[in-house]
């Protein structure tokens, strides 16, 4: 028979290995056996055969009449034990009962009942930080607001009452600084809120093409001062109509956008939309923002969506920023049930994926209706590839001399009205585009630059006309 398989003496030994006290006691409450750990624990010894089992346990079990009821016993579940020596700890108990053979098993919870205690009161103390610190930052952001719309507002009054030259280069460059500055300061609002849980997706109709075109329009400027191409593409099955946070969306994509567009000095900036699953009445799109820019390496990529963070210090000083564009955006994308990744080669660009969930309305049966154009839509634009990049490079190749010319119409724009900062960008430009070009053409584009970076515009001007006159000549002799 099983039973038979432990013979007593094996029983106990078991039972003076255990973890838990275990006691045996009669009806009346007189303890027969205490295993090893009781003995330790309780500070009885050998003596624990002579004691009754409500002298452990005074709060539970010690009646008045120094009686003793099995009935009460049997209703312990949790309780505190005493030791010989006056103190006690806390324990969680399970009791079998078998006429006069009863048996008590109890754990000491004191580690656990103080861990879970710990952290109630960390969980309180990070509750009660975060709450300081997201009121604290939406005052600040408040106060911040304040003056910084009031410069922009001042500002404004005077350029419209009609100043130029200087006076007016650097009231452009105010309100530029102002809107940057109002940018960060929605940034910082946002994180707080995102982290906060407190931020709502809006639910509402709107145009998914007009919204598309209007993030393209918002960097149209920077795009094509900096010489660079745009492609969107949009799937046309895509409704014309959506329900979605249309802000949120245009936020998202603008993000991804103004990053390609900081990041990219040469080459192409795509937007390519297409929709991925339909169910009942949501739309899955899958949007992909790519570039021919400076790209990210593998172990930057992985800081890359966390709060604060930039892949460099020294991408900081060059191009600004405070790192929480990514985190923000991957957030509200994951806010629409979405997600979010990139792929990127160092140096030859990057390429951002990400997806969303949309609902569908009464209007979002078609798709964009045939004739129905947005400016930055679908018209027929180069798609760029990475490869592309290694012709715009390669000396003497069409697309190499395209954003020759291009970058040279720029610079001497920038020249002409002394913007030497943004000059300088522009004949770095040419001196890289140029790098495989014969010597004495590299010679002039290193002078160039040399002298643009020291604001020489006649000497520039030398070495630009040198440049023009042998790429002619080169383009002459093709
Ligand atoms: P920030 O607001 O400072 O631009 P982001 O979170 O938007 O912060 O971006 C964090 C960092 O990721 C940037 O500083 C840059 O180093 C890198 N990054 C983002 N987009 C690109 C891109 N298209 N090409 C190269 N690097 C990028």
């Amino acid at each position: 028979m099983q039973e038979e398989l432990l013979r007593g003496e094996d029983i106990y030994r078991f039972a003076d290995e255990s973890l838990e006290i275990i006691l045996m006691f009669d009806d009346n409450g007189k303890i027969l056996y205490g295993n090893a750990l009781a003995k330790n624990d309780l500070g009885y010894g050998e003596e624990l055969t002579t004691i009754r089992l409500d002298e452990l346990f005074p709060g539970e079990l010690r009646q008045e009449d120094n009686s003793f009821s099995m009935e009460q016993v049997a209703q312990m579940k949790e309780g505190m034990m005493y030791r010989k020596n006056g103190t006690c700890f806390p324990v969680r108990m399970s009791i079998v009962m078998e006429a006069g053979r009863n048996l008590l098993f109890s754990i000491n919870i004191a580690k656990r009942i103080e861990t879970e205690r710990k952290l109630v009161r960390m969980k309180e103390e990070m509750e009660e930080t975060i709450k300081v610190r997201n009121e604290f930052v939406a005052n600040v952001t408040h106060e911040l607001r304040t003056p910084v719309n009031g410069i922009r507002g001042h500002v404004t009054n005077l350029l419209e009452a009609g100043v130029t030259g200087e006076v007016k280069n650097t009231m452009d460059i105010i309100i530029r600084c102002c809107e940057n500055m109002s940018a960060i300061i929605n940034n910082i609002l946002d994180f707080s809120k995102l982290e906060a849980g407190k931020f709502i997706i809006e639910q509402k109709e709107f145009n998914f093409y007009k919204m598309v075109n209007h993030a393209v329009e918002t960097n149209i400027t920077a795009i094509n001062s900096k010489g660079l191409h745009i492609g969107v593409n949009i799937d046309k099955i895509i409704p014309e109509y959506l329900i979605g946070d249309e802000l949120r969306l245009t936020q998202i994509l603008n993000n991804l956008l103004s990053n390609a567009v900081k990041f990219t000095s040469v080459g192409y900036i795509n937007i390519e939309v297409t929709k991925t699953v339909e169910f009942d009445d949501e739309i899955e799109l899958f949007f992909v923002v790519s570039d021919t820019g400076i790209g990210i390496s593998q172990e930057e990529k992985d800081k890359l969506f966390k709060s604060f963070s930039q892949v460099d210090a020294s991408i900081t000083r060059k191009y600004g920023g405070t790192g929480l564009g990514l985190a923000i955006t991957k957030q509200l994308i994951e806010l629409m049930h979405g997600s979010i990744h990139l792929d990127s080669e160092k140096g030859k660009g990057s390429s951002f994926s990400f997806s969303v969930r949309l609902h569908l309305s009464q209007n979002s049966k078609e798709g964009l209706k045939a004739g129905e154009r947005f400016e930055f839509i679908n018209q027929n634009q180069v798609v760029p590839q990475f490869d592309d990049l290694e012709k715009i490079f390669q000396f003497g190749t069409t697309e190499n001399l395209q954003e020759i010319a291009s970058k040279m119409e720029k610079l001497i724009i920038c020249m002409d009205v002394e913007a030497w900062d943004k000059a300088e960008t522009f004949a770095h430009n040419i001196k890289e585009l140029l790098e495989q070009a014969p010597k004495d053409i590299k010679k002039s584009a290193f002078r160039m630059e040399m002298n643009v970076r020291k604001g020489n515009y006649e000497k520039s001007m030398e070495q630009y006309n040198s440049i023009k006159s042998a790429l002619e000549e080169s383009i002459g002799g093709k």
